[in-house]
């Protein structure tokens, strides 16, 4: 009879139905943090034991060739979800964090050996990792951490920004898809599904997480160092750039508009204030003004940008970050001239464009009679934060003066100030730099715990 076959297969459809609905929720990746963190640990467990230098060198290999050619895809969505900075400065960031992060090689053992025997120090990873990553640079930074925390043995779950989720998930849907093709752990490199705060505070408590990696500004970076566990603090920056009456002027006016134009200054180690010693000051700005900067002197319009991008109390407007320079000029009614790339404003040292570290194309800058004056100024206006400084110089003492009382993680001379993460320079890429933790810019080292070994009365050989 017709009416028990439909009943039949419905029957058959509903249990279908059902199973296929249990698949997918079988198949879904978890969405707790707890699920999250025991996934991970699980991982990393397996990357730190079953691969051994060999392996993981080959799958840090594999992760830096195949994300590669995704470079500048990665910078688009990047650009689009952020809806700041400079496509062409994030393609070369990620090329950056992709080709200059130190891998596994990085690694070298100590050994002492004495009358009672050898001691070898080498490094082990923490474990696993909860990575806190920054709107400014939020794919370079998930790039940076995966090789440098996966060389030492480490997993991560990253904390998105919430202002980047897309281009954070794409890049850790990438990695785990190159993990998953070289017959790594997936799960080794995690991230939390969502960027709310409550999940942040779950991450960093898990008794899993043996680090806490914290990229960004000071309330995450204060977040993080009261959680209780081992940290990383790379916080906020507004590092002074100095040019005294002995720079090469020219050169000094380029590279001050390159490092400070860089990704429309977002990058934390940009140019945010310019120091000038008044001798030279007016040609400098010259100089600027014939290389992409515009100077900006109507008092009107200097007040007019102040109200644009800060708040009453001077707080940066978020909406106003890491803009093209055209775009500041056009609202305030001034027609950009073609290739600006930097607004120039003088002012005086407590102007909150001196004080506050804006994250955009807009630069302040400060005359001084000298370079003393300039060097207790530029100490003054970097807040303590010891995170960066550059000078223009070729007083060899002025050089070295300044390194010594800025005492900041990254100090260049006579470079942009992207030369100090590698860009048109020879040192390796770092886009977590411990400044309030003094780890400085991390390398694979950073996230590894120093172990000592003891061979009581043996192996020494004279
Ligand atoms: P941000 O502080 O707004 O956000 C960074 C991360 O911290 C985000 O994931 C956010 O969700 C989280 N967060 C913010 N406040 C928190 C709190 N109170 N508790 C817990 N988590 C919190 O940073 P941003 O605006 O995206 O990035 C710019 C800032 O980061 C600048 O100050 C810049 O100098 C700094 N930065 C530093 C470095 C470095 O290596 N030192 C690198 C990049 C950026």
């Amino acid at each position: 009879m017709n009416t028990t076959i439909e009943v039949d297969d419905l029957v058959k459809k509903i249990v279908a139905r059902v199973a296929s609905e249990l698949a997918r929720e079988e198949a879904k990746p978890p969405t707790s943090v707890n699920q999250i963190v025991e996934a991970a640990v699980k991982a990393q467990r397996a990357w730190q034991w079953d691969f051994n230098l060999e392996s993981r060198t080959r799958v840090i290999s594999a992760l830096k060739s195949k994300l590669l050619p995704h470079a500048e895809e990665l910078a688009k969505i990047a650009r689009d979800d952020t809806n700041m900075g400079r496509l062409d400065d994030k393609i070369l960031k990620k090329k950056l964090a992709i080709t200059k992060t130190p891998g596994p090689e990085y690694f070298t053992t100590r050994a002492i050996s004495g009358d009672n025997g050898l001691i070898l120090e080498e490094l082990a990873p923490f474990g696993l990792i909860a990575s806190i990553t920054p709107s400014t640079n939020p794919v370079a930074t998930v790039i940076n951490n995966t090789i440098c925390m996966l060389s030492g043995g480490n997993g991560v779950v990253f904390s998105p920004h919430p202002g980047a989720l897309r281009c954070t998930f794409k890049t850790i849907d990438l990695i785990r898809g190159i993990l998953a093709e070289e017959g790594a752990p997936v799960e080794v490199v995690s991230t939390l599904s969502d960027a709310s705060l409550d999940s942040l505070k779950e991450l960093m408590s898990h008794p899993d997480i043996k680090l806490i990696s914290a990229t960004g500004g000071p309330g995450v970076v204060r977040a993080a160092l009261s959680s209780g566990k081992p940290a990383i603090g790379a916080g906020p920056g507004n590092p002074p750039v100095l040019v005294d009456e002995t720079a090469h002027l020219e050169k000094a006016a380029k590279d001050v508009i390159a490092g400070a134009s860089f990704d429309n200054n977002l990058p934390c180690i940009a140019e945010k204030e310019l120091i000038a010693v008044n001798c030279i000051a007016d040609e400098l700005k010259d100089l600027m003004c014939h290389n992409g900067a515009y100077e900006l002197k109507d008092r009107s319009k200097i007040d007019a940008l102040v109200d644009l991008v800060l708040t009453k109390d001077h707080k940066i407007k978020k909406d106003m970050v890491g803009k093209d320079a055209c775009v500041y000029l056009e609202k305030l009614g001034i027609t950009p001239p073609p290739n600006v790339r930097l607004i120039l404003v003088e002012c005086d040292e407590r102007h909150p464009f001196v004080q506050e570290e804006l994250m955009m194309p807009i630069l302040a800058m400060v005359r001084v009679a000298d370079f003393k004056e300039g060097l207790a100024m530029a100490k003054r206006v970097e807040h303590g934060f010891r995170h960066s400084a550059i000078i223009h110089s070729t007083n060899i003492d002025n050089m070295s003066d300044m390194a010594k009382v800025m005492e900041t993680s990254m100090f260049v001379k006579n470079a942009p100030s992207f030369a100090s993460i590698g860009v048109g320079g020879d040192c390796p890429t770092a886009f977590t730099i411990g400044t309030t933790t003094g780890d400085g810019p991390t390398t694979p080292l950073s996230f590894c715990r120093l172990r000592r070994c003891v061979l009581h009365g043996a192996f020494r050989i004279v």
